[in-house]
């Protein structure tokens, strides 16, 4: 058999990919699946993309790029960060890639030795742990409880740090449970942080303009400048702008930082496509309304799927601030039987019945480092999700 290397040992699919697939398979033998597995905005990228993008193409704009991105969005992120988040960065401190998800991978692989340690705040991102771990770094959960709003606390923070502590990750608002962090919050934070000079931190503030009810966003970096030099500030077109496949994503940071992770883009993909560049210009010099009218949808969203799930018995959800999920909750479910004869006992198998026998697909909160929970995406349509509401509160009526 192939050789694989030491390093992809135990690694997981994500859950997120793996619950995917599976609906599609089941939808290709024919079987009416409505998946609110993935996170990906269901609305078409900005046609001023679409349009810069074909431009860029018929102008011959189609060389290799310089590795940490054209200067034009370089200048456009620039010109972002300091009129959206109060951040001033030099073009020379921003890098693009091939996604958010690549800019996580360059700077854990720029700076992970094997057994450095990378707080995770739990609920997270499939994605963080798994990275880590190849990188041979261990990732350390700190819980933030569903009843504190699945704030990260400072305490907490305080007790995971050690002397191999290498980073910790803020993905606020946070991708599963939609929690934001209050300016106090980060604030307390900001004053952990000043106490280990050693660690990193990655913000992740990929669905920062998705905040509802009015709250807004606060970037950690803004509130502690004084922290700038160890802040790498992530973002990313996939989600304000639903320019998942373009795979865009960026970050701004300290200059160190940032050219050992072009180091690593340089030997590894050469950098963004061109054209995919030119459209995240055109996107991110394009009418901010349009990701306004995109946040009110998510968030009418959010309070019919939030009321419907919390109308199930057994079922308990907080509601989020941002991102466009929902992490409902079900400890008092676990134990029944569904009529199918599948016996609750973790959220994965939650999943799959829900799955098999109501045909809709969520992701296990295992997956996410807390459980018993399920993770539903609101970004598909009303009717979808008003149906995927009803197969599931028919789902929860049945076990017995
Ligand atoms: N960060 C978070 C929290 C995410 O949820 C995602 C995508 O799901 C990403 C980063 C990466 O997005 P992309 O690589 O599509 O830019």
């Amino acid at each position: 058999t192939a050789h694989v290397a030491m390093r992809l040992n135990g690694l997981p699919q994500p859950a997120t990919i793996a619950m995917a697939q599976r609906a599609r398979a089941l939808r290709a033998e024919g079987a009416d699946i409505i998946s609110l597995a993935l996170g990906e905005p269901d609305f078409p990228s900005p046609s001023e993309a679409v349009e810069a993008a074909a431009a860029a193409g018929r102008a011959g704009d189609t060389r290799y790029p310089p590795i940490a991105g054209q200067p034009a969005l370089r200048a456009a992120i620039v010109e972002k960060f300091r009129t959206q988040n109060g951040l001033d960065f030099l073009p020379e401190q921003i890098l693009v890639a091939n996604g958010g998800k690549q800019i996580i991978f360059d700077a854990f692989m720029a700076t992970i030795d094997p057994g450095d340690e990378v707080i995770v705040p739990a609920p997270y991102w499939v994605s963080y742990p798994i990275i880590a771990q190849m990188m041979g770094g261990v990732s350390v959960p700190v819980i933030c409880r569903e009843d504190d709003g699945f704030r990260l606390r400072a305490d907490a923070l305080r007790a995971a740090i050690t002397p191999r502590t290498r980073w910790l990750v803020l993905n606020f608002p946070n991708n599963p449970s939609g929690a934001i962090m209050e300016r106090a919050d980060l604030e307390a934070v900001a004053q952990v942080l000043r106490d280990h000079p050693q660690l990193w931190v990655m913000a992740d503030e990929i669905y920062e303009h998705l905040t509802f009810d009015d709250r807004k966003h606060v970037s950690l970096a803004a509130i502690a400048p004084d922290l700038g030099d160890r802040i790498l500030t992530v973002n990313g077109m996939a989600k304000a702008y639903a320019m998942t496949g373009w795979r865009v994503g960026f970050a701004g940071g300290p200059l160190s930082l940032i050219q050992a992770m072009t180091n690593i883009q340089s030997n590894a993909t050469s950098g963004v496509c061109t054209l995919a560049q030119a459209g995240s210009v055109a996107a991110l010099q394009s009418p901010f309304e349009r990701v306004v009218s995109m946040r009110q949808t998510y968030q009418a969203r959010r309070d019919r799927v939030v009321a419907a799930l919390r109308d199930m018995p057994g079922v308990t959800c907080a509601m989020p601030d941002g991102a466009f999920y929902a992490y409902p909750g079900f400890a008092a479910l676990i134990g029944k039987r569904t009529p199918g004869g599948r016996v609750i006992d973790s959220d994965v198998a939650f999943a799959e019945a829900l799955l098999e026998e109501a045909h809709v697909a969520a992701v296990p909160g295992a997956a996410f480092g807390m459980s018993p929970h399920i993770r539903l995406s609101v970004a598909a349509s009303d009717d979808q999700l008003a149906e995927a509401c009803r197969r599931m509160a028919r789902f929860v009526a049945s076990l017995d």
